[in-house]
């Protein structure tokens, strides 16, 4: 299985369930099969229980899982049919480690967030991944992982360090890491800065993640410059730096991935070749 991680840096809301979603879209283009997870780093089991004035509306599976409603985004870029379990929460890893401690299957050990938390957030995205959500035999060719919240959140971290070792387990040619991050303008200097994605990029490394590609969000199309500069100071190639800048409407950002090239970088790092010539999307 190849995975493509999707991060975010900066603020939250930035549109990383869009970008994952999307780079699905591009994958797809490309003759692959792509399934997806999110994770939720919060603790309620599942969405439904959600206040929809704070979390958006909830989304209901087929299977009857009330799940965020970036699944639904995934269901209808991808046309796929997700299960419950392609939602990942902080409060079903948990409980799923808890029950098994009561059953007394971790033998007397202490059970602790390294690794016993890690280990199940890693089993579960490698068995989710491997069920079929479009309709056909076998497993998908890429498993697209979207973490939400901001890399740095406290809630985040066990996720993190799940997915550097499931990283390190599946190797280089395995895995695709996507910063989403914001360039900000300020009104007075009216220059794009690139200060908080260094930083959020900086945040990441520590963790033990560097990006492959970044996705920029903007308001206006970033200049030549920034992608200079973004890529001298967080280390990514300025091919790689993919911009996503405001548009009227979400199904446009399959169209600027694909007019960027963003599925050539990421079936590079996957070590992947297309089986299908992209459609002209246009
Ligand atoms: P996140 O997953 O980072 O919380 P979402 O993918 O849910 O963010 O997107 C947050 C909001 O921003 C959604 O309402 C989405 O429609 C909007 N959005 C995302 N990308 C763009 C874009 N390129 N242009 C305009 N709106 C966008």
């Amino acid at each position: 299985m190849k995975y493509v991680l999707v991060t975010g840096g900066v603020v939250s809301g930035l549109g990383k369930g869009v970008t994952a979603s999307s780079l699905g879209v591009v994958l797809k283009a490309c003759g692959l099969r792509v399934t997806s997870v999110k994770i939720d780093p919060y603790l309620n089991t599942d969405a439904g229980t959600m206040s929809p004035f704070e979390h958006g509306e909830v989304f209901v599976l087929d299977d009857g899982g009330e799940v965020d409603l970036d699944l639904g985004n995934y269901e209808r870029f991808l046309d796929v049919t997700l299960t419950r379990d392609n939602n990942i929460t902080t409060g079903k890893i948990y409980q799923s480690v808890l029950d098994k401690e009561r059953k007394g299957d971790y033998l007397g050990k202490t059970v602790q967030v390294v690794p016993h938390i890690t280990d199940a957030i890693k089993n579960w995205i490698e068995s989710v991944s491997l069920i079929a959500v479009d309709r056909k035999e076998g497993p998908a060719d890429v498993c697209v992982i979207e973490l939400g919240g901001t890399v740095g959140d406290i809630e985040s971290m066990p996720f993190i360090e799940a997915l550097r070792q499931l990283f390190f387990v599946v190797g280089q040619d395995n895995f695709c890491i996507v910063h989403v991050s914001l360039v900000p303008v300020l009104s007075v200097v009216g220059e794009q800065k690139t200060k908080p994605t260094q930083h959020s990029v900086r945040e990441l490394r520590a963790l033990g993640l560097t990006p492959h590609l970044l996705a920029c969000r903007s308001a206006q199309p970033l200049l030549e410059n920034t992608k200079q500069k973004l890529s001298q100071f967080c280390h990514v190639p300025v091919g790689n730096i993919i911009n996503i800048h405001d548009v009227p409407n979400i199904w446009h950002v399959p169209l600027l991935l694909q007019n960027q090239n963003a599925h050539d970088a990421v079936l590079k790092q996957l070590d992947l070749t297309a089986v299908a010539e992209p459609p002209d999307l246009q």
